[in-house]
């Protein structure tokens, strides 16, 4: 079930096949894109309002913020002219922060970051890809795939919000976080099930802080000394200047991610308390000068919390094939465990079904 990866598009397909695709991430989108231009007929399912998975841009009165993924790199040749053709088409674009590493051992706090990376965001949100790669596809959001039952060789879906769906598929591909595919596969006679329980994913507090001072001019603002800054201790793990990024628009935001461990021993615990904590670690490290005390005491905050943020662990296989049942598995958690490895294992998947037909 293992493939090596491929650079190109899969070849066209001899006889029509039709696909459900159970997750609009941008694994899941990438792979039924490529499959549609191998001639497949292929139906997306979402069971949130849209598209775009854990690249996502929280949106509130007069702000917004990218509370999931918070850039992308681009190293392998095939996603690099993707983003370029993200870039052209005006939903994506370089992000050039001032990024520190904070590291309360050392003397002074912070450090800068050993090495450089281009970091590309989706503009003007992270779901902009997303929607680009959405657009030629038939997606039905609001759609949670809550089971999947095979029957005379073709597979029947039960939608939560809608009941049983009349259309049946040939193939199925499951493009979400390990954990979910396992409860659609747990009943089913499948090795793909073993595949899911080969990786821990891990949970991560996400909160957006809505700050009062007026919007940056640019990032040179003195006000910020740094757009970004990697945390090695305490509770958080990333904090970010949202509005830093291209073509943000709104209030002035933060972006304050937690650590797995952290996350993980107070996933329970009551928002306010979550909050608190968070607040108070990045008042400490001192990157809003102006306004350390008001961060304390700020009621401007919006918290959410991922359940499946990232793979302790990513399996280093690209996808996940049962050729004798038509189910396929894609997402991060199976290359590289980011938003690159998630699209190249969605196109991955797509080329190892176009090569069984
Ligand atoms: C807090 C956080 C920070 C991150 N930071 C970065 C970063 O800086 N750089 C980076 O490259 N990556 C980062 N990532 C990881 C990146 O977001 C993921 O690698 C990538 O978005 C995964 O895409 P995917 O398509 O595999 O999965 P997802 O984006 O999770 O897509 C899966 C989709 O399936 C849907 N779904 C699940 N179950 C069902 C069902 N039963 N029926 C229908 N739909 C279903 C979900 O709603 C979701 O839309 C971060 C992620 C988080 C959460």
């Amino acid at each position: 079930m293992t493939h090596s990866l491929p650079a190109s598009p899969p070849a066209s397909l001899p006889v029509q096949l039709h696909i459900a695709v159970i997750g609009a991430g941008i694994a899941g989108l990438a792979c039924a894109q490529a499959l549609v231009a191998a001639g497949a007929l292929v139906q997306v399912f979402e069971k949130s309002r849209g598209v775009s998975g854990r690249m996502s841009t929280r949106k509130g009165e007069g702000w917004q913020c990218d509370h999931g993924a918070q850039y992308f790199t681009a190293r392998d040749p095939a996603f690099r002219a993707e983003v370029q053709r993200w870039i052209n088409a005006g939903a994506a674009a370089l992000w050039a922060p001032e990024v520190r590493v904070y590291d309360s051992a050392k003397a002074d706090g912070f450090t800068s970051p050993f090495g450089s990376v281009d970091r590309f965001v989706g503009t003007p949100g992270m779901t902009a890809p997303g929607r680009l790669l959405a657009e030629n596809l038939s997606v039905r959001c609001n759609a949670t795939v809550d089971s999947l039952q095979r029957k005379d060789g073709r597979w029947l879906l039960h939608i939560a919000e809608g009941g049983p769906l009349e259309t049946s598929f040939d193939i199925v591909l499951l493009a979400m976080p390990a954990p979910q595919a396992g409860v659609l596969l747990r009943s089913l006679e499948t090795p793909l099930l073993a595949v899911t329980q080969d990786v821990r994913m891990r949970a991560a507090w996400a909160l957006m802080l809505q700050l009062d001072a007026p919007l940056a001019a640019d990032s040179a603002d003195p006000d910020y000394p740094a757009d970004a800054a990697f945390v090695n201790s305490g509770p958080l793990r990333w904090v970010a200047r949202d509005t830093s990024k291209p073509l943000r628009a709104g209030k002035q935001i933060w972006l304050l991610h937690a650590t797995p461990q952290w996350s993980e021993t107070h996933l329970e615990a009551p928002r306010e308390e979550v909050a608190a904590d968070l607040l108070g670690a990045f008042a400490d490290l001192g990157m809003v000068t102006a306004s350390v005390e008001a961060i304390g005491s700020s009621a401007n905050w919006t918290l959410h919390r991922w359940l499946y943020a990232d793979t302790e662990q990513p399996l280093n296989r690209g996808c996940a094939w049962d050729a004798d049942a038509g189910l396929g598995l894609c997402g991060d958690w199976l290359l590289d465990g980011k938003v690159e490895g998630a699209w190249r294992s969605g196109r991955h998947l797509a080329e190892v079904v176009a090569g069984e037909f």
